[in-house]
C-alpha cells in the first residue's frame, strides 16, 4: 500500500488532495480522478484513406495554337512609323508561320514575341519622330507668327 495511491495533486495549485475529492480543497479547481485520465483512449475511427498519388502531367506533345505573327502590325508600323524596325518585325513575323509549320512551337513563339517587340519599337520610334517633328512644326509656326 503506497501513500500516493489515495492522494492527488491539484493541477492548478499543486495542493495535495484526496483522490476521491471532486474539487481542490485549496483553490476549488475541479479534480479529475485517475479513472478519467485513463478512460480517454484514442478514438477508434475508420482509418483515413491514403492521400492520392500526385498525378504529374505527362510531357506529351500538345497541339498548341499557332502564336500570333503580328504581321499586320509590323506592316502597318513599317509603312507609317519606322522602316528599319518594321522590317525586322516583318522578318520575325514571317518566321512564325514557317517555324510553326515545321513543328518547332517554341521557336515560333519566340519569333512571335520578337515580332511583337519590334513592332512596338517601330511604333515607338515612329511616335517619337512624329512628336519631334510636331514640336519643330509647332515652333516654326510660333516663330513665324512672332514676326
Ligand atoms: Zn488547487
Amino acid at each position: 500500500m503506497t501513500q500516493s495511491s489515495d492522494r492527488i495533486s491539484c493541477p492548478k495549485c499543486q495542493a495535495s488532495n484526496f483522490a476521491n475529492s471532486a474539487v481542490c480543497w485549496q483553490c476549488g479547481q475541479p479534480l479529475s480522478g485517475p479513472d478519467a485520465q485513463t478512460a480517454s483512449n484514442q478514438p477508434v475511427g475508420p482509418t483515413p484513406p491514403p492521400p492520392p498519388t500526385p498525378s504529374f502531367e505527362p510531357a506529351r506533345p500538345t497541339y498548341a495554337a499557332k502564336p500570333q505573327n503580328y504581321l499586320v502590325w509590323s506592316i502597318l508600323t513599317t509603312l507609317f512609323c519606322c522602316l528599319p524596325a518594321g522590317i525586322v518585325s516583318i522578318v520575325y513575323a514571317a518566321q512564325v508561320d514557317s517555324r510553326y509549320a515545321s513543328g518547332d512551337y517554341a521557336a515560333a513563339l519566340d519569333a512571335s514575341n520578337k515580332a511583337r517587340t519590334w513592332a512596338w519599337v517601330s511604333f515607338g520610334v515612329g511616335l517619337a519622330v512624329s512628336l519631334i517633328y510636331g514640336v519643330f512644326a509647332f515652333l516654326a509656326v510660333v516663330i513665324g507668327n512672332m514676326k
